[in-house]
């Protein structure tokens, strides 16, 4: 069939229908449908407005992130029951269960472990002794690099998705745990009062798993996400993989009742900006990681509307071929991360 002349609806239309498979029949084709990578782009920072936990991850999922240097973190309880600890680049979160701790993540080496992770729990009031799990959300050395210590020290288990121990087993990288136990899709782990929920996220890693877990502030209930893997992976097939995740966990999301949204590398999302607003304290005694469940859902929409960009802009420039690296041929880059 012959396409014929396209006028600039006609390409609208076309442009729109290009990414049904991967808008799951969203209505996307109307007139004002994005239709360049610029226009997605565009339409994310005029969701974000002025909002800066929202506005960060426009940045953070925009072409070309530039890392900030490397910082020590001052660890930090963000919620009565749940602690940070890292650096500016990376940050493993401690939830402190009335049966010990579910650590997830466990940054980048044993030297992370021994020197930032234990002290860095024991200075906000948790034995790092009581550390029983270690949720690996991906498979990149930053996240997995001190689970092997932690699992020799303390007898914790190590846990992951079959496809990112599976991504480890072929790259074989520095420091990584032994094979321990597998996350499959929508697995519940409860250790004492706390249930966590992990959800398959595929596409900056094969195997990237979000949790969603309950917390509380003030002694006040509040459901939180994690989301396991923010930097989009390379090729056009992984950042579709991606988009789908993203698609999906948002309606989990929604169904949870989710309204605290937490990362790993809080750069991303301006966790780390609102811990130490948190450690400065506010009058009204509000939780800047509280941010409510229609932000949490605007959240997850920047995050979609970013991805369908940065596939538009690969197949602008076309780049983002199935064999130029990400989860399409998982973990081959070096500077793999976040
Ligand atoms: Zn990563």
């Amino acid at each position: 069939m012959s396409l014929g002349q396209s006028s600039p609806s006609r390409r609208a239309l076309l442009a729109a229908a290009a990414l049904l498979p991967l808008a799951g029949g969203e209505a996307e084709a109307s007139a004002a449908a994005p239709k360049s990578a610029q226009d997605y782009y565009d339409r994310a920072a005029r969701l974000a407005g002025d909002d800066p936990v929202l506005r960060a991850l426009v940045k953070a999922l925009a072409p070309g992130l530039a890392m900030p240097p490397v910082k020590p973190l001052k660890p930090l309880r963000i919620f009565d029951d749940v602690a940070v600890v890292g650096t500016t680049f990376v940050q493993a979160t401690a939830l402190l269960t009335s049966r010990g701790v579910i650590l997830i993540d466990a940054m980048g080496s044993p030297d992370d472990a021994k020197d930032i992770i234990i002290p860095g729990l024991r200075s906000v009031g948790v034995d790092p002794s009581h550390i029983k799990y270690v949720v690996a959300a991906h498979g990149h050395n930053d996240h997995f690099g001190g689970a092997r210590f932690l699992a020799d020290r303390y007898g914790a288990r190590v846990m992951m998705s079959r496809a990112d121990w599976d991504l480890i087993a072929a790259d074989r990288p520095a420091h990584a745990p032994k094979r321990d136990l597998e996350i499959s899709d929508g697995q519940r782990l409860t250790l004492g009062d706390t249930t966590i929920v992990f959800h398959h996220t595929p596409g900056h890693t094969p195997g990237t798993v979000s949790p969603v877990f309950p917390v509380r502030w003030k002694g006040r209930r509040h459901t939180a996400m994690l989301w396991g893997g923010t930097n989009p992976p390379a090729t056009i097939t992984a950042k579709r993989t991606y988009l789908s995740s993203v698609r999906s966990f948002t309606s989990t999301m929604r169904r949870a009742g989710v309204d605290v949204e937490l990362n790993n590398h809080g750069g991303a999302d301006h966790g780390l900006a609102r811990i130490e607003e948190l450690r400065a304290g506010s009058p009204s005694g509000r939780n800047p990681f509280v941010i409510g469940r229609s932000r949490t859902q605007r959240f997850m929409k920047i995050m979609e509307t970013m991805l369908r960009g940065r596939i538009v802009q690969d197949r602008e420039a076309g780049t983002g071929a199935p064999s130029a690296g990400g989860a399409a041929s998982p973990g081959r880059s070096p500077r793999a991360c976040c």
